[in-house]
């Protein structure tokens, strides 16, 4: 039976820690890390992800500033409001909260944030450096991915690590990370998706399988080896009779017969998903601390 990757605790522990480092920073009259996000429109997710970032900040020490537009803002308009953050010393690092308005350009709202306080790690000169192993932000659910990796000491060195999907937000970085000569790192990648064919040839061979293509339950037992290490990316909402709430999370991974062959494996929720803030707070701090951009 597989350990369960406690992706909630991990995220506890480095919120911690970062709360430990930020103490020491104010008592010694450092710099205090302070993160802002623009969150443009009324989108009911948009906004409970942007008021846990908030919360996670004034737990932590850090400082936050939320910039909220109205839906109809343009993209001349929000481009002045990241110029402004840009040219704002305070501010180390900031986020736009994804997705934006369908009228906008997306593309052409990442490439306005300064690379230097781009802690989502979105801007394609981040993205360029990661694929270079130089030092980056990491974008957030592969960035808290490979910690999990790490904290829970998973040998990736040789190992055959299949990715399912290929995403510019998980899939495809997180091939880039499994692949480069670090550790983490070190497999031999095989990214998949919907065009892929015979997908379970691929899997069966994996050592390591890192779902993300927002299918519930879709990766099956009969598609995984023995002592397999499965990271579960997905969320799915569907209707439950089972919660208060009327309604529960699944991952792409059919939990229950999978955690039986596995040796490692993450759940949902509880999984990835609590890393994402983690990681949004690690690349906070190292902005602020100029590790990336000296
Ligand atoms: P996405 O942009 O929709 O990409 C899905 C990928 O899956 C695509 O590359 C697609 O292939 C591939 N795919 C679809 N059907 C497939 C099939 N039958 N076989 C193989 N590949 C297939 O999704 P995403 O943004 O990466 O998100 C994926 C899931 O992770 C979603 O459930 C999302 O909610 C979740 N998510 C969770 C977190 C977290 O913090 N836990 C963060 C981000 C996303 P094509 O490229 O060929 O279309």
């Amino acid at each position: 039976m597989a350990q369960i990757i406690d992706g909630k605790l991990i995220s506890l522990q480095i919120q911690e820690e970062i709360a430990a480092e930020v103490k020491t920073i104010k008592a010694n009259n450092g710099k205090i890390p302070h993160l802002a996000a623009i969150l443009v429109g009324n989108d009911g997710a948009s906004e409970t992800y942007v008021g846990a970032k908030v919360k996670a900040c004034e737990k932590i020490g850090f400082k936050s500033t939320l910039v909220r537009l109205s839906e109809t803002t343009t993209d001349q308009e929000l481009i002045y409001f990241i110029e402004g953050l840009n040219a704002d010393a305070d501010i180390d690092g900031y986020i736009v909260q994804l997705p934006l308005p369908k009228h906008m350009d997306e593309q052409k709202i990442m490439e306005a944030i300064a690379p230097q306080k781009d802690v989502d790690g979105f801007h394609p000169q981040n993205i360029g450096r990661m694929a270079l192993n130089l030092p980056t932000y990491l974008p957030a659910t592969p960035y808290g991915i490979m910690q999990l990796l790490e904290r829970y000491k998973i040998e990736t060195v040789g190992k055959n690590c299949v990715v399912i999907g290929r995403s510019h937000i998980v899939g495809s970085p997180m091939s880039i990370l499994m692949a480069r000569n670090t550790n983490p790192g070190n497999c031999t990648v095989t990214m998949c998706h919907s065009r892929t064919a015979n997908l379970k040839e691929f899997t069966l061979k994996a050592d390591i399988i890192i779902v993300a293509l927002g299918k519930a339950e879709f990766l099956t037992a009969d598609m995984v080896k023995d002592g397999v290490v499965v990271i579960d990316v997905g969320i799915t909402r569907v209707a439950s009779s089972e919660t208060k709430s009327g309604f529960k999370l699944l991952g792409d991974v059919k939990y229950d017969e999978v955690a039986e062959k596995s040796s490692f494996i993450t759940p949902v929720p509880g999984g990835v998903g609590p890393m994402t803030i983690a990681s949004l707070l690690m690349n906070t701090l190292k902005a602020s601390k100029k590790e990336i951009y000296k």
